[in-house]
C-alpha cells in the first residue's frame, strides 16, 4: 500500500467517525497566537484584502530582513515555505543533492521535472548525522536542518563545510529552515554564512499558521527574481490580510519560539522515556515534533496494523530508503495510549 493509499484510508477512517490518535500530522496542535488572531480579524476589517506585490508588502519584507540580518531586497514572502522550494527546484540547473532521510518534497519535485539528483543517505546508526565529503559536483546542495522526519541538526562548523563548497564549487546552499524556531538545541542559519544560499522561512509551523500558507525566501536579487516570475505566474501574491497578520506574529517571534520549542521538547522527552520503556530504538531530536524510530520489520504493514489499531503514523518510505522506520509527529497528548498500541501492535508483527 502506498503512502497515499495511507493517507485515504486515514480520512475515510475519519470520515466514518473512528477515533483516531493522530501521528501522521505534519502541522502543530497549538492554536494561533491571539495577537495573530486579533491582527488578522483587524486586517480583514481594514479591507487588506487584495493582491499584494508580487514580492510581497515591503512592511513584511522588511520586517523579516531584520530577523535574519540581511538586505530587504534579498526577501520575497510567498505563498507558503512550498512555493519557493518548488520554484528553485523546478529551475535548477544541473545536478542537485539532497539529504535523506528528507521530506518528500524534494524528490517528487525534482522527478516531476525531469531534475538530475543525487541523494547523501544518512543512517541511524550515526544519529542521521550527514558527511558532506562526498559531494561532488552538485550545483545546488538542499537540507533541512531541524530536519523532517528524524528532528535533528547541525551545527555551524557543517554549515561552514557547505558554504565553503558553495564558494568552491560556485554552488547554491537551499536552506530549508521552516523548523529552526522550534530548536531545542542551538542552531544556525545559512544566512550567517557568506556564500550563495537561498534560505527558506514559514510561517507555518513556528505560529501554527499552516492555512494562511505564508513563508518567504531570503537569497541573492538574482533568485529573488526567478521566484519572484514563477509566483507571479502562479498565485500572483501571497494573501493580503495573512501577511498583515504575519507582522503581528514577527513583533512576538521570541516568545513564540521559546514556548514552542519548550512545549515540544516536553513532549520529546515524555515520549523518548515511553518508547524506550516499549523497546523501540529512536535517536533523540534536536528540534520540530517528529521522532523518526526504528522498529524490526517493514514500517508499511506496521502503519497499516497500527491504523486498524487507531493510531496513525508514516511509514519510512516516502522519506527515502527507510523501511524500517516510521515517522511520528508529537502533536497529541495521547501519547501514552498511542505508545501502548503501537507496542502491541509491533507485537504481533
Ligand atoms: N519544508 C519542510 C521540511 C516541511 O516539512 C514543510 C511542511 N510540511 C515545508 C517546508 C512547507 O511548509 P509551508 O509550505 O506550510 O510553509
Amino acid at each position: 500500500m502506498s503512502v497515499y493509499e495511507l493517507i485515504d484510508k486515514i480520512s475515510k477512517l475519519q470520515s466514518e467517525g473512528k477515533d483516531l490518535i493522530r501521528l501522521d500530522i505534519g502541522q502543530p496542535d497549538l492554536p494561533v497566537p491571539d495577537a495573530v488572531k486579533e491582527a488578522t480579524k483587524k486586517a480583514i476589517d481594514e479591507d487588506k484584502t487584495r493582491y499584494t506585490h508580487s514580492k510581497g508588502i515591503p512592511e513584511l519584507r522588511e520586517a523579516v530582513a531584520a530577523l535574519h540580518g540581511v538586505d530587504e531586497k534579498n526577501v520575497i514572502i510567498t505563498a507558503g515555505g512550498k512555493f519557493p522550494i518548488y520554484s528553485v527546484l523546478q529551475q535548477a540547473v544541473g545536478k542537485t543533492t539532497i539529504v535523506r532521510p528528507c521530506w518528500g518534497a524534494y524528490p517528487l519535485i525534482l522527478n516531476r521535472f525531469n531534475k538530475e539528483f543525487d541523494v547523501i543517505d544518512t543512517r541511524f546508526e550515526d544519529s542521521f548525522a550527514p558527511s558532506f565529503e562526498s559531494l561532488d559536483n552538485a550545483s545546488m546542495v538542499a537540507i533541512n536542518y531541524p530536519n523532517n522526519p528524524t528532528g535533528v541538526t547541525i551545527g555551524k562548523d557543517q554549515f561552514k563545510e557547505l558554504s565553503d563548497y558553495s564558494n568552491d564549487n560556485n554552488a547554491t546552499i537551499l536552506s530549508d529552515e521552516v523548523y529552526t524556531k522550534m530548536a531545542f538545541t542551538e542552531t544556525t542559519s545559512i544566512t550567517e554564512y557568506d556564500c550563495d544560499y537561498i534560505c527558506i522561512g514559514s510561517f507555518s509551523k513556528t505560529f501554527s499558521m499552516t492555512g494562511y500558507r505564508l513563508g518567504y525566501a531570503i537569497a541573492s536579487e538574482e533568485n529573488i527574481k526567478s521566484i519572484q516570475e514563477m509566483q507571479q505566474l502562479s498565485t500572483t501574491s501571497p494573501a493580503d490580510f495573512a501577511q498583515h497578520a504575519a507582522l503581528a506574529a514577527l513583533d512576538i517571534i521570541d516568545d513564540v519560539s521559546r514556548e514552542i520549542s519548550d512545549f515540544y521538547k516536553k513532549r520529546r522527552d515524555e515520549a523518548l522515556a515511553l518508547l524506550d520503556d516499549a523497546g523501540f530504538e529512536v535517536v533523540p531530536s534536536d528540534g520540530t515534533f517528529y521522532l523518526f524510530p526504528r522498529i524490526d520489520g517493514d514500517s508499511n504493514t506496521f502503519a497499516m496494523k497500527l491504523l486498524e489499531g487507531g493510531v496513525s503514523v508514516l511509514p519510512g518510505s516516502p522519506f527515502g530508503p527507510y523501511d524500517s522506520h516510521f515517522r511520528i509527529s508529537l502533536v497529541t497528548d495521547q501519547m501514552e495510549k498511542a505508545v501502548r498500541i503501537m507496542k502491541e501492535t509491533r507485537d504481533t508483527l
